[in-house]
């Protein structure tokens, strides 16, 4: 069903393979494109090329970033024997934005999920575990409370223990009604101050 000519079926196929973008919002996007000024569209392509080029993993927790240590591992003013391990960069984020916690993290870039057949070698675990010869005093885990968040968690709580590292699990928050975006601050924050020793 070849409605358009063959460059506009290429760019909605192209935009209808991003997560959450449908055939009709593919479409939609497509004539978007299409609409605005020539230097608009420079502008958003060459953002997402230099983005893509010049974002890697820190070299000491592997969050995205678009120099050799993130600001958090690069700052002398955090505390570095606490590492808080999260799922991915945005639960990171979400952890920053309380401005409550002064340690530096770890991420693992996913979680252990035996149903999809993601084991432990597909995350970021062998670069944490190198991490933990170092100076650390404890380990906080803060993967979320799904099925994979909890396996993940208990895999890292045996991993860990022998090496008589502190491990301690976020306590799950439970939201409450009211400012989504606040809610997530505060519930965040009891979880981390709920946390119990594994
Ligand atoms: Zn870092």
């Amino acid at each position: 069903m070849d409605y358009y000519s063959a460059k506009i079926t290429a760019l909605i196929d192209e935009l209808s393979r991003l997560p959450g973008i449908g055939a009709k919002s593919a479409g939609r996007l497509a004539f978007h494109l299409l609409n605005l000024p020539q230097e608009d569209v420079d502008r958003l392509t060459d953002t997402i090329q230099q983005a893509k080029r010049t974002v890697c993993y820190c070299e000491e927790c592997c969050t995205l970033t678009d120099s050799k240590l993130c600001p958090i591992c690069a700052s002398p003013a955090r505390d570095h024997t606490q590492i808080m391990v999260v799922e991915n960069t945005r639960d990171l984020a979400a952890y920053e934005k309380t401005g409550k916690y002064n340690g530096v993290y770890h991420v693992l870039h996913g979680a252990i999920s035996p149903a999809l057949g993601i084991g432990p070698a597909d995350i970021k675990l062998k670069e944490l575990m190198k991490r933990l010869q170092g100076d650390v005093s404890e380990v906080i885990i803060a993967t979320n409370s799904s099925l994979e968040g909890e396996t993940t968690a208990m895999y890292l709580s045996k991993l860990i223990k022998p090496t008589g590292i502190k491990v301690t699990r976020i306590a799950s928050g439970v939201p409450v009604g009211g400012d989504l975006e606040y809610i997530d601050e505060v519930t965040l924050l009891r979880a981390l101050e709920g946390r119990t020793q594994l």
